[in-house]
């Protein structure tokens, strides 16, 4: 039978929080009862920093309920570093992991299918959603906009997929061994290569509670997964170059031309255009040269990336 993890990681989540319980509670007692998960499944609640009430709940429902454990973490690390966080703090103590958001958005009912799935030999099981109807336009377009650029980028990833996804044991330790900083699972996970499925649900709408991905946060979150993947603006950039020496060539040859024909253009507004041209492209260039020195450097520091505080089922005995 297959001892099951699912890791949600929450962050100010007091709102969704009983309601997920309750469902994830539910669906879990259901597979246990079926035979299809081990007595020994459980939930883990990563409180990442929250400031509300998020860990008092989390720690409440540790009390009353057999299944549910918690992982607090010291201060906010962000969505994917908190669920690497859950995932690695318990990924030698099962056969599986599930990742799920707290605000249940995701369609819980596939992770039988999931579950069958592994079952069949596969490790990695992508959710997929197939309907957006729920998301507003602008999340809907900035979604799939992000997606096309990601694959116009050449990154390899999932279509439509985020991070509703299982992992048997072998890929847990496989993502453990990619010691990068700059966190985009849905960007690494498909690099790993074992055999791999998706199962499709529509998404629904947040159970409560606001979207914890302003849009702020979802653009450097867009940035973060193409620049920690993809080398493409940069080969972009050096191209621009060739092709403005070229420009450059043209433009010496022509002037020249009309130095010695004696018809000599006083070119105030040429002269302008171009100091502008090339200074927005140099300053452009630089920016974007800046980004991945930057990530160099928060490479080479290689600091932890989550710091765990407490694990509630070390303190039963
Ligand atoms: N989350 C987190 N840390 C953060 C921000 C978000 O752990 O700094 C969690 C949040 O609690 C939720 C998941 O990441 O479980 C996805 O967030 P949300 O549902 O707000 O994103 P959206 O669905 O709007 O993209
Ligand atoms: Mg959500």
């Amino acid at each position: 039978m297959v001892k099951l993890v699912i890791v949600v990681p929450c962050y100010n989540e007091e709102e969704v929080l009983p309601d997920t319980v309750g469902k994830l509670t539910e669906l879990m007692s259901g597979l246990i009862e079926k035979g299809k998960l081990s007595q020994e499944s459980f939930l883990l609640f990563v409180d990442d920093g929250s400031k509300d009430g998020t860990w008092g709940l989390i720690e409440k429902y540790h009390r009353e309920n057999r299944l549910v454990d918690g992982l607090k973490l010291a201060g906010n690390v962000g969505h994917q570093n908190a669920l690497l966080g859950g995932l690695m703090s318990v990924r030698n103590e099962v056969d599986a992991a599930i990742s799920i958001d707290a605000d249940l958005q995701d369609d819980i009912s596939v992770i039988e299918e999931m579950v069958d799935l592994f079952q069949e030999g596969v490790d990695i099981v992508f959710g997929v959603r197939q309907g957006r109807q729920t998301d507003s336009f602008f999340k809907r377009f900035t979604a799939q906009s992000f997606y096309k650029l990601m694959k116009g980028m050449g990154v390899k990833s999932v279509y439509n997929h985020a991070d509703f996804r299982l992992m048997s044991k072998r890929a847990l330790a496989a993502l453990s061994e990619y010691k990068e900083r700059n966190l985009f699972l849905r960007g690494i996970v498909p690099t790993i290569g074992y055999r791999s499925e998706c199962v499709y649900y529509d998404r629904k709408e947040r159970l409560a509670g606001e979207s914890k991905y302003p849009v702020g946060k979802m653009l450097s979150f867009a940035i973060d997964g193409i620049t920690s993947f993809s080398i493409k603006p940069m080969t972009m950039i050096m191209c621009t170059g060739l092709g403005m020496i070229f420009f450059a060539v043209l433009a010496a040859a022509y002037s020249l031309y009309r130095y010695l024909t004696n018809d000599v253009v006083r070119g105030w507004t040429t002269m302008i255009l171009s100091i502008w041209f090339i200074g927005g492209i140099l300053t452009f260039s630089v920016g974007l040269v800046g980004v991945y020195i930057g990530k160099i450097y928060l490479e080479v520091k290689e600091r932890p990336r989550y710091i765990v505080e407490t694990r509630l089922s070390e303190g039963d005995g």
